[in-house]
């Protein structure tokens, strides 16, 4: 097993470099694939896990976890590590870790994004939102800061300018700390605030941060909900019109095993579902109640709320987002989560810390917390005292405060394993929750005249149905269990079909509890039998395979006689 580190974020050739590594060491376990290139050319690499030995993935159901499609949240390609790592070193020593990998199938794509990250984690680092294609124009904005390291020590901090029309002052309590003035206070030292970068074009009186000419969000690129650039920044110009994400979406849909997934962002501390663009009210009751109750299991395990990103996470209350986890639940009817990885909020003790709404408006005591918890608990890793700064466009400035890459887009390094120990358990519970279809009975009894009929029951075994969601049979993405009946020459059909839709199979998820007025009157909804009767010859075997896109398949011979 190679090692992997988890306080550092690896780079693209390294990263590829121990992927490889994984399915080279473990090929009874792992299989590596590109699934397209990147704009820049980059393989984006996705990994298959599962037992071979218990049977094919496909044959299985099977769940999807991605990382890093937006640039500097590289602690994504981490989490997604991580998981790969704790699937790969407790098989055999941890029952549910052994028993996914026998039944299920993982699809992990680490880094669906590797030139942003590439661009983030580089010696001069660079930062974009996504994609590094130059969008929607090629050209860039004639003037304004370009947001990059200026002072080349290898971090990207914050510029301030002293003005008496500033909006920043320094705490109270705290000089180092920056905090914003009352609104009618005069008086004081004050300042203007920026990202470190250099600045084209500075006429020597106004300040503004030059958009960037990668203005692509390939989490707004996915077909769900999706919509043009005046209501969804970053959109680009038709869904899937990136590459990046016409290869994530082309695997998914050409993996219909897949009943779920889980997509890891940073950062806020919680665990997003759908909707992004409607109302809990507009979803499927059976839906709702399954990711309320995966909801909750993933607070348990992982200490992070679960929410509608619809009712609890929108960047502006008139606003809507769409992103993976909604194409996802909304187009294809399997369930799916986002994880935004990390809340140093949290981490200080910010008592009711609300998410993007916090970076609106909270008490300048949050910013005295916070301040004091990265002295505290980060040696000051996460703020730097301010330091002049003769700054080649601006003049004299001050470049200091706090590190947004390294402590708060990301957990700091001595952080970054405790944060994504959080998430294996859950992944894992959300994946043996998925249907599986499992052969319970078959068998041929003789029925005179050369006749034979053959029985055979299966069933499904896990806790969702067959369908998943109930999205996914109005949305009209899944089929029934398919039964096909193979006769071998000189035998035929008497009774039966050689193929055949039987339907779904029920779970055991929506199942009333014990004290109920309405008992479930069809108790084994999650089971079939089905006959057929052949004419043949004594010692004839009959091939039956019974699949269902999302519960896996199994296969049997019955021998006549
Ligand atoms: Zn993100």
């Amino acid at each position: 097993m190679p090692e992997i580190a988890f306080d550092r974020f690896y780079r693209y050739a390294k990263l590829t470099e121990l992927l490889h590594a994984l399915a080279r060491e473990h090929p009874d376990l792992v299989a590596i694939e590109s699934i397209g290139r990147s704009f820049e050319g980059r393989d984006i690499w996705v990994l298959t896990v599962t037992r071979k030995a218990t049977g094919a993935a496909a044959d299985k159901p099977a769940f999807w976890v991605d990382g890093n499609i937006h640039a500097t949240e590289v602690a994504g390609s981490t989490a997604a590590l991580f998981f790969l790592h704790t699937l790969l070193t407790r098989d055999g020593s941890d029952s549910e870790v052994t028993r996914a990998l026998d039944t299920r199938a993982f699809y992990v794509c680490p880094r669906i994004n590797p030139d942003g990250a590439e661009w983030a984690l580089v010696d001069q680092p660079k930062w974009v939102r996504s994609s590094t294609r130059p969008y929607p124009f090629d050209e860039d904005e004639p003037d304004g800061l370009v947001v990059e390291d200026i002072d080349g020590n290898g971090r990207i901090l914050q510029m301030r300018i002293a003005d008496p029309n500033g909006l920043w002052k320094a705490h109270p309590q705290e000089p180092r700390l920056l905090v914003r003035r009352e609104p009618t206070e005069t008086g004081g030292t004050y300042y203007h605030v920026l990202p470190e970068g250099h600045y084209d074009g500075y006429d020597g009186h106004t300040l503004k941060i030059k958009r960037p000419r990668e203005r692509l969000d390939l989490n707004r690129n996915f077909p769900g909900s999706w919509r043009q650039e005046f209501e969804q920044k970053g959109a680009g110009p038709y869904p899937t019109s990136e590459p990046e994400i016409r290869a994530v979406a082309d695997f998914v849909v050409r993996h219909p095993n897949l009943t779920g997934g889980t997509s890891f962002h940073t950062w806020s501390g919680v665990l997003l579902r759908p909707f992004e663009h409607a109302p809990d009210e507009e979803m499927d009751a059976e839906d709702l109640w399954f990711y309320q109750r995966a909801g909750r299991k993933g607070t348990e395990l992982t200490g992070y709320p679960a929410i509608s990103v619809y009712h609890e996470f929108r960047y502006h209350p008139k606003e809507v987002i769409g992103g993976t986890s909604d194409w996802i639940y909304e187009h294809l009817g399997m369930f799916s989560w986002v994880v935004e990885i990390w809340s140093p909020m949290r981490e200080a003790g910010i008592a009711n810390y609300k998410y993007i709404d916090w970076f609106r408006d909270h008490s300048i005591d949050d910013d005295l917390t916070l301040f004091r918890w990265n002295e505290e608990k980060l040696d000051g890793a996460a703020h730097h005292g301010w330091k002049a700064f003769d700054h080649p466009q601006l003049g004299r400035v001050e470049i200091g405060g706090w590190d947004r890459f390294n402590a708060f887009s990301n957990p700091p390094p001595s952080r970054l394993r405790a944060e994504v120990e959080r998430f294996p358990r859950w992944i894992l519970w959300q994946a043996l929750c998925s249907p599986r279809l499992e052969l319970v009975h078959a068998a041929a009894v003789a029925a005179g005249d050369g006749t034979w009929k053959i029985t055979l029951v299966v069933e499904n075994t896990g806790w969702l149905p067959t369908y998943v969601t109930k999205r996914a049979l109005a949305r009209k993405t899944v089929r029934g269990v398919i039964v096909d009946f193979e006769l071998p020459e000189g035998a035929h059909l008497v009774a039966g079909k050689l193929r055949d839709d039987t339907g779904q199979l029920e779970g055991k998820a929506y199942k009333h509890t014990g004290v109920s007025f309405w008992p479930d009157y069809e108790v084994t909804d999650c089971r079939r039998k089905l006959e057929w009767v052949v004419q043949g010859n004594r010692g004839d075997v009959i091939g039956i395979r019974a699949h269902h896109d999302r519960a896996g398949a199994v296969r049997t011979l019955v021998t006549l006689g």
